[in-house]
């Protein structure tokens, strides 16, 4: 509240031990535009009804996606005065429960079907902050167009022979206990120098014809 005022902003506290009086006093002067910021604990995180309120600072965390929304919801109500709003999330409440605006399937138990580890990963923007998927947005920052840098992937290469492993392939490199070159898992070929002179670096992994037993 003082750094508020301190810069500027003029603001007002509610909480459980204000008056009614006081409350409603509070409110009406908020609506009538007297002051700028309100500042509450646990009073309006829903019901309040002020939708010219454009910003709405996330102070506290909570485990409960409902009481998110809900306290997100005072801000996002349509008014003449504005064309979006502002959510700043002081709480992490964006990793803990994911966008605002997710599209969230519920039932009539007031349960969402969606498992939480399916909610898109957060992107904090190094620019102007914001937070954004990833997903939708790989490169660029939805707000301020701040470009992702991205580290360059150094690719090594070398003058190799490429070759499809078959079974009889397999059974002539362990006949003659050649070992295998470096080669990742996933991919279903591997990169030979040579029959002979073939360097095991990575021991195990998997073909197109199947897993390949971990040699020594
Ligand atoms: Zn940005």
């Amino acid at each position: 509240m003082a750094e508020f005022e301190a810069a500027g902003i003029s603001a007002r506290h509610l909480d459980a031990n204000s008056p009614a009086n006081l409350r409603d006093e509070t409110l009406q002067d908020w609506r009538d535009g007297q002051f700028t910021m309100l500042s509450n604990m646990g009073l309006f995180i829903e019901g309040l009804d002020v939708p010219a309120a454009a910003c709405c600072i996330l102070a506290r965390p909570t485990k409960s996606l409902t009481i998110y929304l809900q306290a997100v919801g005072r801000v996002m109500r349509p008014h003449e005065t504005k064309t979006d709003c502002v959510i700043l999330d002081c709480a992490g409440l964006t990793y803990e429960h994911g966008f605002v605006d997710d599209v969230r399937e519920w039932t009539l138990d007031g349960k969402i079907k969606k498992p939480k580890e399916e909610a898109p990963a957060v992107h904090i923007c190094e620019s102007c902050f914001a937070a954004y998927s990833k997903a939708e947005h790989p490169n660029e920052c939805p707000e301020c167009g701040f470009i992702t840098y991205v580290e360059p992937k150094v690719i090594e290469s070398a003058d190799v022979e490429m070759v499809e492993l078959t079974p009889s392939i397999i059974a002539d490199l362990r006949a003659k206990r050649i070992k295998w070159l470096e080669f990742t898992s996933a991919k279903p070929w591997m990169i030979l120098s040579s029959w002979e002179n073939c360097a095991a670096t990575k021991p195990v992994g998997r073909t197109s014809s199947g897993t390949i037993e971990k040699r020594g």
